[in-house]
């Protein structure tokens, strides 16, 4: 789960993280009189970026900043992370402007090689770093930090002198590092940025920008997150299917899936793709998947309207395929299916599934084994472009 960039540094603050003062701006609120200026207005939407995309502007007084504000709410931004559907700007985030120095990266993420957590820093921070990383990786510095020792002051002593900082600027970068430290293992975060980290012209250090990722899978664990989530920004279906206790995730193609279990939910997609075609999801509807979750999982997927064929692969191991066959009809019936459904049934009481399908009438499509089914999903899905 994302947050916004008020949010993440709201959070950084509780962990003791000195972050620049702010202003929240809703779209029906008026502007408060105390705004000082220069001051910097900043889109809040999910994505990076903003800055190239005209989502962060400079003001000098409240006239150009009333200005701004109406050009930016409702607009839609596009930026080289939202793809070409962009997001709509509901928030501002009101900061006075820092006279900056120097723009450095600092991020956080999990050391899957070590089974601790990875700090990234680069002295050539800001609105180029994705193009640093790919072009001049030996810019950003790498520092591995493992649990049990957990972060110390000579990893600190080690990243500023690295990062060619000022010792003077030590004791600030400990409390920045320990903040967000702290922050990530409570959280179960899954990636925590801060880029630019500004260093000012008079020596101080600034948290210009700051995005925290939660990973999905810990949020159960920390339902005071869940005021973070904005629904604009969510997609309504990975929503209602979060809802439903489905496990589904929206992609770009045109083959609506319906798998259970994740390895093969994993194994459809590869195999559309491979006779070149695009799955439009993930869904894995579960080892004990119901004919309510089924009836579900069809809802969604129908109000997808990229979606030209579904294909069903389920493998009976827990669930049965009777059932499962039985979801898959009451669906069919109840919603009006007027797509092309591909079923492979396999396992558990395949038969008699395979047989309910067959005798149903509705105009179900079996497929013999999971290639067939993911070729023949192609052939009405059509190809990728
Ligand atoms: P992003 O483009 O979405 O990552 O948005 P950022 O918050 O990182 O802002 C983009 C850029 O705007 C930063 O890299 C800075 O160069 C610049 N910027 C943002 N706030 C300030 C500020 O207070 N003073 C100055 N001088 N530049 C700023
Ligand atoms: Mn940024």
């Amino acid at each position: 789960m994302k947050i916004h960039e008020y949010q993440a540094k709201e959070l950084l603050a509780q962990y003791g993280v000195p972050v620049p003062e702010g202003v929240l701006l809703s779209e029906k609120d008026t502007i408060p009189d105390e705004i000082r200026f220069p001051c910097v207005i900043k889109a809040q939407i999910h994505s990076g970026g903003r800055g190239k995309a005209g989502g962060v502007r400079l003001v000098n007084s409240a006239d150009e900043l009333k200005k701004a504000a109406g050009e930016l709410f409702g607009t839609c931004l596009v930026t080289r992370q939202t793809g070409p559907k962009g997001r709509t700007v509901h928030k501002l985030l009101l900061t006075p402007a820092e006279r900056i120095k120097k723009e450095y990266y600092l991020g956080l993420l999990p050391d899957f090689e070590n089974g601790g957590l990875l700090i990234l820093a680069s002295a050539c921070g800001g609105m180029e770093i994705e193009q640093i990383a790919e072009e001049q990786p030996d810019l950003i510095f790498k520092q591995p930090v493992s649990l049990q020792i957990g972060l110390r002051d000579y990893h600190v002593r080690v990243l500023t002198e690295k990062l060619g900082m000022s010792s003077s600027l030590f004791c600030q970068m400990r409390t920045i590092l320990k903040g967000m430290f702290r922050l990530f293992l409570e959280k179960d975060c899954s990636m925590a940025e801060i880029n630019p980290l500004s260093e000012t012209e008079d020596g101080r250090i600034h948290i210009t920008d700051a995005k925290i990722t939660f990973d999905d899978n810990g949020c159960a664990g920390h339902p005071e997150l869940m005021s973070l989530m904005d629904p604009f920004e969510e997609d309504e279906k990975e929503l209602k299917a979060r809802e439903a206790g489905l496990n589904y995730i929206s992609l770009s193609g045109t083959i609506g899936c319906m798998v259970n279990g994740a390895g093969l939910a994993m194994a459809t997609m590869d195999m559309l793709e491979g006779y070149g075609g695009r799955p439009a999801n993930f869904l894995d509807v579960g080892g004990s998947a119901t004919e309510g979750r089924i009836k579900k999982a069809f809802e969604i997927l129908l109000s997808d309207e990229r979606v030209r064929v579904i294909l069903v692969n389920i493998f009976g191991g827990i669930i049965r395929c009777d059932i499962a066959a039985r979801g898959i009809l009451g669906a069919a019936e109840d919603l009006g299916v007027k797509i092309p459904v591909i079923v492979r049934l396999e396992g558990t009481y395949a038969e008699e599934g395979r047989r309910l399908l067959r005798e149903s009438g509705l105009s179900v499509i079996p497929a013999e084994n999971m290639s067939a089914a993911a070729k023949k999903a192609v052939e009405y899905g059509g190809e990728s472009d």
